[in-house]
């Protein structure tokens, strides 16, 4: 992954794009499919190269971090306000919005078990409750100490919303 600075000329926000590439970068702006995290506008051009280095790794245990190869993604600039997300390729989008439908039908069958995932997670797996498919919420730390314990959990790749708290 190479990292540019690239600055809006529309309002001058300066922001972060990740990319495979100097080629890749090159093609993305002249799809026009990099925009200002601020304006939105199209009018972006590199600023100073900076080096690259690494992502941090996903912080979610055991999910397998999607496709590496192709993970453009902006981080919030100096004079950006919010975190935004760069223009996802065709493919990219398809392949996320596939991603989101096999979580949306595993879930159908799961129960939502809120802050008590790893409460319920282990009864089931020490045999104390019947087991079933359920997703919830649980920390870091929590999921890690399950995993030790041998029990199978993954996290999901997207975020769900907790069923009491959709409006
Ligand atoms: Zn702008």
């Amino acid at each position: 992954m190479i990292v540019f600075d690239l600055h809006c000329r529309d309002d001058g926000t300066r922001f972060e794009g990740w990319f495979r590439s100097s080629a890749d970068f090159q093609d993305q702006l002249e799809s026009g499919l990099l925009a200002c995290p601020n304006c939105g506008g199209d009018q972006i051009e590199k600023a100073v190269m900076a080096p690259a280095v690494g992502r941090k790794g996903n912080q979610h245990a055991g999910v397998p971090a999607p496709a590496p190869d192709r993970r453009p993604a902006v981080q919030a600039g100096q004079d950006a306000a919010v975190a935004t997300m760069a223009p996802l390729s065709e493919d990219t989008k398809k392949a996320l919005f596939a991603m989101a439908e096999i979580q949306r039908k595993v879930l159908e069958k799961s129960r939502w078990v809120g802050g008590k995932f790893a409460e319920e997670a282990r009864s089931m797996h020490y045999g104390e409750a019947e087991a079933q498919p359920i997703h919830g919420e649980t920390s870091i730390e929590e999921a890690e100490q399950l995993i030790e314990e041998g029990i199978e959990i993954a996290a999901l790749p997207f975020p769900v919303a907790p069923p009491d708290a959709v409006n």
